[in-house]
Order: structure tokens, then C-alpha cells, then sequence
């Protein structure tokens, strides 16, 4: 069973769509849409959905130029601020933990006693060394650039809070 079709069903659906139905439809049109099942049922399903499109574009009321700028303006701002705190914050968070390690080494050594432990603290500062020189270029400049921070982030601190 094959759907059936008509030859003028092309002329409804684009009276529809073109906002013509059924006011402004050739009356020639309109009477074959009378006597046609095929393109009554264009007119059932088709009409509604593009009154609901005109409704719909009716009331979107787009935002004024000037808004739109000044929410592109306001999101770049943002994402630049972003951007800026982002290596920052992988700064901090690095040598927290770089701190912390050494805390915890200090700890350990002042816990055993210096002489019992000097040898392991040895073995632990040596395989820091063997990581960092297997580790690639990038990597090294990040170490080194984490170790000039925490020695002159108490230097820059102090500069600062004093001229205050
Ligand atoms: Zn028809």
C-alpha cells in the first residue's frame, strides 16, 4: 500500500509556509483543498506548526546589540582572568607539596635521629635528582622555576608587605 500523494500538495505546503494560507491562498487552491483528503491533512499538520513558529519568533525578542557586546566583553574578561590564574595556581599547589615533602623528610630525619637516617635522606635526595634529569626539558624549567619561586616568594612578600 503506497501513501497517496497529490500534485498540488507542494502549492498547499508553500502557501502554508509562505504565511498565504488560507487568507491571502488562490481561491483555486482553496477549492481543491476542499475536495482533496491528501491536502486537507497538509493543511491539519502543517498550520498549526507554522502558526507556532510565527508565535514563537514573535515573542524571542532578541537582546539589543549593545547587551550582546557587552556579555561578549564581560565572558572575555572572565576567561582571561581564568587563564592568568590558572599556572598560578599550579605554582602553589606544586610547591605546597614540594613543602610538604620536605617537611615530612625533616620530620622523619629529626624523628630517627640525624645520624641513623642521613643515608636514606642521602638515597631519597639522590633519586630526586636521577627523576628530575630523566624528566624532559619542560619539566626541568617547571622544577627550577618552583624552586626560585619558594626561594623568592618570601623575599617579594617581605618587599611588599613592607612598602605598605
Ligand atoms: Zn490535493
Amino acid at each position: 500500500m503506497s501513501v497517496p500523494t497529490c500534485s498540488r500538495e507542494r502549492d498547499v505546503w508553500e502557501a502554508i509556509s509562505h504565511g498565504r494560507w488560507p487568507s491571502l491562498a488562490d481561491d483555486d487552491l482553496r477549492a481543491h483543498v476542499d475536495a482533496c483528503a491528501v491536502c486537507r491533512d497538509v493543511v491539519v499538520v502543517a498550520a498549526p506548526l507554522v502558526a507556532d513558529r510565527a508565535v514563537a519568533s514573535a515573542e524571542a525578542d532578541p537582546p539589543s546589540s549593545a547587551i550582546v557586546w557587552w556579555r561578549a566583553q564581560a565572558r572575555a574578561r572572565q576567561e582571561a582572568a581564568r587563564a592568568a590564574s590558572q599556572p598560578i595556581t599550579i605554582v602553589h599547589a606544586l610547591a605546597i607539596a614540594c613543602g610538604a615533602g620536605l617537611l615530612a623528610a625533616g620530620a622523619t630525619v629529626w624523628l630517627r635521629g640525624w645520624s641513623g637516617s642521613i643515608g636514606t635522606f642521602m638515597a631519597a635526595v639522590n633519586a630526586i635528582i636521577v627523576a628530575v634529569s630523566t624528566l624532559d626539558t619542560r619539566w626541568t624549567m617547571l622544577l627550577i622555576a618552583v624552586a626560585a619561586w619558594m626561594l623568592l616568594a618570601p623575599i617579594a612578600a617581605y618587599l611588599a608587605l613592607r612598602e605598605d
